[in-house]
């Protein structure tokens, strides 16, 4: 099976976490500073803080932009859960927005949601192609709104000599194990914000201040979402290979453009000019002739070796979510979910697998297409 996204280890990362391992510190140590400043380099950003995973990351970031009991985030329903539910945690209720064809929220629609109440918005990169970040800043600015990226496919993305993690308040990113870069599980906030910054350290690590010698402090509510340094260590690692891992998967979408440019029975995600994504996703539109065969077509390409999934089911759509907050229909985002499959993307593959995958994906939707939702 060619899974749809994977990762990449190499011996120098096994050298780098082995060298952790031998060493005298497993957490706590200068690993997580290391990375962190180099996260920062690489990104553009005068802050960086690691944790254990991007929903912890998340979490930190809505309590640094002090969100709470009673308040509304606008934010997109095309996303893994997390993106809502950390929020949800805080007391705060969605305000979903719908989305367009690329998957990324529709800044059009977004100021008729501002309410009083509403204290933040929160944009998904979805697959990796960077959202309108300018058109987005502009409706939070004039409404005294923070803006905070859920960027967890978008590492490495950027607008022009830009990359994503420059542009807004707050930027999350996700280093789990199939996500642009991996620490196995992992995640960080990045800001240009001295308060923030200060806020997520602490709430990352009890909310404790170390004073003299044994002396602490502890200020604020915290937890235990620290980054270990094995990790850390496998993320820096990680970072001097990105841009290859970035630059592979690119080639094997832009081929992927090429075979299917124009076909009748989907579409495929454009990206904008001067503009570059992580691809972490490389995401199949079908049509509306399709949609009704999907499961079988999903199987089939299983069967056949093709590890494609579905990203994602609205937020909304979970019972969680409609006992909380009722049920909430959009219609560009639960078409997208009717039609919407990621194929394999990924810079373990050669491109014999994509030229596989693309001549597979060709052979079986084509039999099913032209059928349409009848049979
Ligand atoms: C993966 C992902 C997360 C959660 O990341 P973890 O590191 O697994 O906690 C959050 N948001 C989006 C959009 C993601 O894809």
């Amino acid at each position: 099976m060619i899974p749809y996204s994977r990762q990449s280890i190499n011996q120098n990362d096994i050298d780098e976490v082995v060298k952790v391992l031998q060493s005298s510190h497993l957490t706590q140590g200068k690993e997580v500073k290391l990375f962190e400043d180099a996260i920062c380099e690489y990104i553009g950003c005068r802050y960086a803080v690691t944790f254990n995973s991007a929903t912890s990351a998340l979490l930190a970031s809505y309590s640094a932009a002090g969100i709470g009991e009673g308040d509304e985030v606008i934010t997109s329903p095309v996303s893994f859960v997390a993106t809502s539910n950390m929020f949800v945690n805080l007391g705060a209720k969605p305000l979903w927005c719908d989305i367009k064809l690329d998957g990324n929220i529709d800044e059009r629609f977004i100021e008729r949601l501002v309410t009083s109440k509403t204290k933040a918005i929160v944009p998904v990169d979805f697959a990796g192609k960077p959202v309108e970040i300018k058109k987005i800043n502009e409706i939070a600015k004039k409404h005294d709104l923070l803006v905070i990226q859920d960027s967890s496919h978008a590492f490495g993305s950027a607008i022009g000599e830009k990359k994503v993690g420059t542009f807004s308040d707050m930027t999350i990113f996700s280093f789990h194990a199939i996500k642009p870069l991996t620490t196995g599980e992992g995640g960080c906030v990045v800001t240009d914000n001295e308060e923030f910054a200060a806020h997520l350290r602490l709430f990352r690590s009890h909310g404790i201040v170390k004073k003299q010698l044994w002396t602490s402090d502890m200020v604020m509510l915290g937890h235990n979402f620290r980054m270990t340094e094995f990790a850390a260590a496998l993320g820096r690692s990680q970072l001097s290979r990105i841009d290859e891992f970035i630059g592979r998967r690119n080639e094997i979408a832009e081929y992927y453009d090429e075979r299917f440019q124009g076909h009748k029975l989907f579409t495929t995600v454009k990206l904008d000019k001067n503009t570059r994504s992580s691809r972490h996703l490389y995401p199949i539109i079908l049509s509306l002739a399709l949609q009704c065969p999907k499961e079988d077509i999903f199987t089939q390409l299983q069967e056949r070796g093709l590890g494609v999934q579905v990203h994602y089911k609205p937020i909304y759509q979970n019972s969680f979510y409609k006992k909380r907050f009722g049920e909430v229909n959009l219609q560009v985002s639960d078409d997208f979910y009717r039609s919407e499959l990621s194929i394999p993307c990924h810079q373990e593959m050669s491109m014999e697998d994509a030229a596989f995958v693309a001549d597979t994906f060709l052979e079986i939707v084509e039999k099913y297409g032209y059928r349409g939702c009848s049979f």
